[in-house]
């Protein structure tokens, strides 16, 4: 007895394996130009007249043309065609902004010490009406004068009698 053993072909599959379907991530965006040329004469006037400057990147350009700079002081927004290039808003000790035309870097530093030594209310009249209305309190409060119960038992009763009203009727429609 023979014994033949018929042998199969192997076939040599290839073993998939699913891979799941992936799209690469997006490529970061820059929002805005890395440096502008706004930016750059910015920077280098302010560099010419004694401004305080860090980088060129800390001028931000705006939508009409000007390019700011926020620093210690407050800001520093440089208009090219401004008669004075650029314009300080100092932040002063009541919470308001003041905005200064600066020509040079000794400007700014005068700005900056108006701006802190200001002690206008700039119009806010809130504290004024709140000393008014304790003056009136105190004045009420002097003018009030003092009633014993029988005086006012007796103004009662002249109030009584004077109101010598009578229940009406309701008017018929
Ligand atoms: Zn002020």
């Amino acid at each position: 007895m023979s014994r033949t053993k018929t042998r199969r072909p192997r076939t040599t599959r290839p073993e998939l394996h699913p891979v799941p379907a992936t799209t690469p991530a997006p490529l970061p965006t820059r929002d805005r130009e890395f440096i502008t040329e706004t930016a750059i004469r910015a920077y280098y006037v302010a560099q010419l007249r004694g401004l305080p400057v860090r980088q060129i990147r800390d001028w931000t350009p705006t939508a009409s043309g000007a390019t700011t700079s926020r620093g210690q002081y407050g800001t520093l927004t440089h208009t090219p065609s401004a008669p004075h290039p650029f314009q300080a808003g100092i932040p002063c000790a009541t919470g308001t902004t003041h905005t200064y035309p600066i020509r040079h870097g000794a400007d700014l530093r005068a700005a900056e010490q108006h701006a802190a030594a200001c002690t206008s209310r700039h119009g806010a009249p809130t504290v004024l009406h709140l000393a008014d209305g304790l003056h009136r309190a105190d004045t009420s409060a002097a003018d009030t004068q003092k009633l014993s119960t029988a005086e006012i038992a007796d103004g009662l009763a002249a109030r009584a009698a004077a109101d010598d009203d009578q229940p009406k009727e309701h008017p018929q429609p």
